[in-house]
Parts: C-alpha cells; sequence; structure tokens
C-alpha cells in the first residue's frame, strides 16, 4: 500500500496484520478473559490505556460478554518511532478502584517500561485483582512484567495502525503494518 502524503518520502506501508486476522483473535480473547472472571466477578473494571489503545479496547470491550466499566488513562512515552523512557501522564483514572477486577488494556509493550509505571500506581489503589491485556507484546524484551492476555508476539519492528501512530500518524489505518523505505 503506498499512501499520498509519504509519496516524496518513498516510503510505503507494509501489512503485518490484516484487520480480518486482528479482529479473530480478539473475539479469541475476550473468550479466553471471559474465562478468567467467570467464577471471580460478573464486572470488570476495563482500563483503556489512550490513545494507541482505543480500537482494541473498543473492539475487546463490544466482544465480551459480562458487565463492564470503563476508565481512561492518557500516557505517553514515545517520539517518532523511539521511547523517550520518561512516561508522562496526560490524564488517570477517577473512579475508586479498590476491590475491583481491574484489566489494563494496552495496545503494545515493547520495553514494558510504561506498563510497569502504571501497574505500580494501579497497585497502590487496592484493586481485588489487576491483569493485563496487549494486542502486541514484541519479542525483543526481558521486561520480567507477566501479561496475562497477549493478542499476537511480533519480532522488533516499528509498528502502525489499528490505533498506533508514527508522530500521530496512521492511527486509523484498519490493519496494523509497518514503514518501509523503498530506496
Ligand atoms: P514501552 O514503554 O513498553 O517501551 O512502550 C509502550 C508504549 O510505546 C506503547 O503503549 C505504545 O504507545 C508505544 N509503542 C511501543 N512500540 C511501538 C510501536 O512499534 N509502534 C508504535 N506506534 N508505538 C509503540
Ligand atoms: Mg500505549
Amino acid at each position: 500500500m503506498f499512501l499520498p502524503s509519504e509519496r516524496r518520502q518513498h516510503v510505503t506501508v507494509e501489512v503485518l496484520l490484516e484487520e480480518k486476522t486482528i479482529k479473530e483473535r480478539i473475539k479469541q480473547l475476550a473468550r479466553e478473559i471471559e474465562n478468567y472472571y467467570k467464577d471471580k466477578t460478573d464486572t470488570l473494571h476495563a482500563i483503556c490505556v489512550l490513545k494507541g489503545s482505543i480500537h482494541f479496547f473498543s473492539e475487546l470491550v463490544l466482544n465480551l460478554n459480562m458487565n463492564v466499566n470503563y476508565s481512561f488513562v492518557h500516557v505517553s512515552s514515545y517520539a517518532g518511532t523511539e521511547s523517550t523512557g520518561r512516561i508522562r501522564v496526560k490524564s488517570w483514572v477517577d473512579e475508586p478502584l479498590q476491590g475491583k477486577y481491574v484489566l489494563v488494556v494496552e495496545d503494545i509493550v515493547d520495553t514494558g517500561n510504561t506498563l510497569r509505571y502504571i501497574l505500580n500506581y494501579l497497585r497502590k489503589y487496592k484493586p481485588a485483582d489487576l491483569k493485563v491485556a496487549t494486542l502486541i507484546e514484541k519479542e525483543k524484551y526481558q521486561h520480567g512484567i507477566p501479561i496475562d492476555f497477549v493478542g499476537f508476539k511480533v519480532q522488533d519492528v516499528f509498528l502502525i495502525g489499528y490505533g498506533l501512530d508514527y508522530d500521530e500518524k496512521y492511527r486509523n489505518l484498519p490493519f496494523i503494518g509497518y514503514l518501509k523505505n523503498d530506496t
């Protein structure tokens, strides 16, 4: 696929995961998640980590056959294709989470720094249970954070689409892909 805005830079977008593949996998994840909570609670408190998780979160909760409360946090660490290492919290949960069954919904776990930061803070609210679902986990790092529900494991390549951006572009591609220089 050739995106007009990139024409001058001779960059193409390669598809890695088709929309259909993503949606099918999310349905399976929803079954795994329901299965995990079925003897524990009938109400899940799901936290969408903005902005990248927006489409994954939406598709996941639409497929969950249980009560789901929504929270949103907005956290960022990337500039371009590089993690800055500094995590900026732009907005945070304001609902009480004590005693709740909390599921953090992430788009992608790379170094794990963002997730570690989020989990450390959420633990202070004393939820009954704190789990993590991510659409993508990069295989490169040994971040040591147990991730309970993983959509896809991928090699170390900078991904775009289905919520993932490159400097705020490409989030609305319905598939997941990567940029390739055609030189
Ligand atoms: P980490 O802190 O685990 O290194 O990175 C987590 C956050 O960085 C993700 O939630 C996501 O917002 C961003 N990120 C990590 N890898 C990628 C990538 O390949 N593509 C894009 N667009 N964002 C990424
Ligand atoms: Mg993210």
